[in-house]
């Protein structure tokens, strides 16, 4: 049961938002979701510290979004507190070929001052939506560049509520997997490195992404973009279009008639609409391919 005066109280003392009864589907991209008992916008690391002591001395469920471009929220919601890192804390300061990102801050915020700064590296990963903290996390990527390519360290809190700092070389990463993958830690800054380039070879990358996004994917429609992970040996996308499942349904969720790596809301759909089409998916495709798929958005849990 959360005492949602003490805790209202705490978060008027760090000077942290707080929404009780917040409806989920407003903060994720796929829209849908029930509400959480409360919605927290973290504003530094101390704060988000202080909270993660209070949710843990009182045996809150916490979760933890950025964009929610990765992630699926339950029809029922969340029974605990939802930490936002969003736009209250999205510094970013750029220091010669070094960028350091407040967690909040979004990758394509952090991608357009490297341009501007002539900094090449990370203008393939312009137009992934979300949050560096959430890129982090995820070790997003895409044509060819993922964040293990550009990031030397990050700031966390561990699930102990103790302030940490990790270099590169201990974040695992690997394809959409991080050492914070599964864990409850919450990221609180990137840092960044960067190579001198060319502001307009840099932004005519960053342009040409932006149109191979608009081209490919279902961009007109909720989402969260990718659904599968890539199997080893193959797309997900093409088995999905090899087993005929373009425009398969469940209530308002269907394979994306434009890209099948792609499942989109049409309107009116559920987390379980999701997840009924996503499981026969799975089902089919391995039946007829041999391929088992894993989805890649996490479920707030
Ligand atoms: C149209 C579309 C296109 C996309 N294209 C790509 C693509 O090309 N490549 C790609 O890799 N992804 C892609 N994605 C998926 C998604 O945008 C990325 O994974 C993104 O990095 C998620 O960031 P986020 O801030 O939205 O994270 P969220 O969705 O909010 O969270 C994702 C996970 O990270 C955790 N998390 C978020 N922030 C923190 C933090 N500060 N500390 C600790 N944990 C945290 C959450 O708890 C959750 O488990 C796409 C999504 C959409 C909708």
């Amino acid at each position: 049961m959360i005492n949602m005066n003490e805790l209202t109280a705490l978060c008027d003392k760090l000077g942290c938002k707080i929404t009780p009864e917040c409806p989920l589907k407003e903060y994720i991209t796929f829209r849908f979701g029930g509400p959480c008992r409360a919605l927290i916008s973290i504003n530094s690391a101390v704060s988000a510290a202080e909270l993660l002591k209070y949710l843990k001395a009182n045996d809150i469920k916490y979760g933890i979004l950025g964009r929610g471009s990765n992630v699926l929220a339950a029809d029922e919601g969340f029974d605990g507190v939802i930490l936002l890192l969003g736009s209250d804390f999205a510094n970013i300061t750029v220091e010669d070929n070094i960028i350091k990102c407040q967690a909040g801050a979004l990758l394509a915020s952090a991608c357009v001052h490297a341009q501007q700064l002539g900094l090449t590296g990370m203008e393939h990963l312009f137009g992934i939506p979300g949050t560096v903290g959430g890129a982090l996390y995820m070790n997003a990527g895409a044509y060819g560049s993922e964040m293990k390519d550009v990031v030397v360290s990050a700031q966390y809190i561990d699930e102990d509520c103790s302030i940490r700092s990790i270099s590169a070389e201990d974040m695992d990463l690997s394809y959409r997997h991080s050492f914070f993958s599964g864990k409850k830690c919450v990221i609180t800054s990137v840092t960044l490195k960067l190579e001198k380039g060319d502001p307009d070879e840099i932004r005519a990358a960053m342009s040409e992404c932006m149109q191979k996004r608009s081209s490919k994917q279902p961009l007109d429609h909720p989402s969260a973009g990718s659904t599968f992970k890539r199997p080893e040996g193959s797309y997900a996308s093409l088995l999905i279009d090899q087993c005929g499942l373009k425009g398969m349904s469940c209530g308002g969720a269907q394979v994306s008639e434009k890209h099948s790596g792609f499942v989109i809301n049409t309107g009116d759909a559920t987390c379980s609409d999701v997840l009924e089409l996503c499981g026969k998916i799975k089902n089919i495709v391995k039946e007829k391919t041999g391929y088992l798929l894993e989805l890649e958005p996490e479920i707030l849990s």
